[in-house]
């Protein structure tokens, strides 16, 4: 099939219109009126106060700045091995130490079991990763931290606009990271906002992003810079652009009309395709949530994946594996660390491509073709 791609931007005029009218017009690139009103907008969307939300440069930074907000140095944090490299980055990068967890093989989220064994003194984080953008028992994550006394850092990069019990992720619980990269359910270029509800560092998370220069957002806000400030501890250069709002602002308002029912139907109609096959198994979602597709990761069994996986390939269909497990890799290898669902289903997982101009034609293009690789 010709031009398939796995995941996409989709970016058009009302996007390229913004960043004219921002560059010329306003001709202020760095931070200021455009990020605080992204933000603005964020909140409104998410249903929290404007202050709650910080935009940052990437979803990576985010997480780092989230989690340097709240560890101590060797602080540990569980985390699922099965995520994105930059989620393990940031923890290091926090100076923390990331403990590999296992997940569970019906959604591929973070086992609590496993989890549990893994606690110890310097346990001080949870971050549970909505994973293709499913918020799968979030609930029993908090408890989990409630009994435990640790922070929750929710990695929610896959899961911008989905809802759990009703309520969306992001408008409640300790610290959320969004990523607004390119391929993400909304995408400002590259981007990230943090939200919590921790009124004791939100300071922190504001200043950290302009090198804690403190109360520098206000300046920058109006356009301004701080000349005289004082610094009381490590920052970084993690301040959104405004070239970043303007292309953010127009996404979030094709978010709910546009990208969430595209993907969704896409969502629905894989699972007619492929959902009654017995050699694959499709990740299970809470009837209780409403998830915003990020990704479509399918599990081949029967040590059948690579063949399907090159039958596709070799047809220019691409594909994708989400994610070799971080466990596996030399920085962060832990050899007495056996993950017995992580390391199975890793050589099971394929994903197939997903992003709101995929057609239903393709979705059964894709499928037939599996299903021919099957056989
Ligand atoms: C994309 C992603 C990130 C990082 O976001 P960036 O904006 O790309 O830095 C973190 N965690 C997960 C699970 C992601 O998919």
């Amino acid at each position: 099939m010709k031009n398939l791609r796995l995941s996409k931007s989709i970016i058009g005029e009302r996007e390229v219109e913004s960043v004219a009218r921002l560059m010329l017009e306003d001709g202020y690139l760095g931070m200021g009126a455009e990020v605080k009103l992204f933000e603005l907008e964020i909140a409104e969307f998410l249903g929290v106060d404007t202050s709650n939300v910080i935009c940052v440069n990437t979803g990576t930074s985010a997480l780092h700045l989230a989690l340097q907000s709240i560890l101590d140095y060797n602080d540990e944090v569980l985390v699922p091995s099965l995520t994105y490299l930059a989620s393990y980055q940031a923890i290091s990068a926090a100076n923390g130490i990331p403990i590999s967890c296992d997940v569970y093989e019906d959604s591929l989220t973070i086992n609590l079991d496993d989890a549990e064994k893994k606690l110890t003194k310097k346990t001080k984080a949870i971050m549970p990763v909505h994973y293709a953008g499913n918020p799968w028992k979030l609930e029993s994550v908090y408890k989990f931290a409630q009994k435990h006394n640790l922070r929750v850092v929710e990695d929610a990069a896959h899961a911008f606009g989905c809802k759990y019990r009703g309520k969306k992720i992001g408008s409640f619980g300790d610290i959320i990271c969004f990523s607004f990269d390119g391929i993400k359910n909304i995408t400002s270029g590259e981007g990230g906002a943090i939200v919590t509800f921790d009124e004791s560092i939100i300071d922190r998370l504001k200043d950290g992003r302009l090198l804690s220069v403190e109360r520098d957002s206000e300046n920058r806000y109006l356009g301004r810079r701080s000349w005289d400030f004082d610094v009381k501890r490590q920052g970084y250069r993690y301040h959104m652009s405004n070239i970043f709002a303007a292309i953010g602002r127009v996404q979030l308002s094709r978010l709910e009309s546009e990208f969430a029912p595209k993907r969704r139907t896409i969502y629905d109609e894989y699972c007619q395709q492929l959902g009654e096959i017995p050699e694959i198994i499709i990740p299970v979602q809470d009837n209780y949530s409403y998830v915003i597709p990020h990704i479509f990761p399918v599990r081949i069994l029967n040590g059948k994946r690579d063949e399907v996986r090159n039958q596709l390939e070799s047809l220019n269909i691409p594909t994708g594996i989400h994610y070799k497990p971080n466990h596996h890799l030399s920085f962060f290898k832990d050899e007495r660390l056996k993950l017995e669902t992580t390391d199975r289903i890793y050589l099971e997982m394929i994903t197939l491509p997903m992003h709101p101009e995929i057609t239903i034609q393709d979705v059964r293009n894709i499928s037939l073709k599996i299903k021919n690789a099957l056989k």
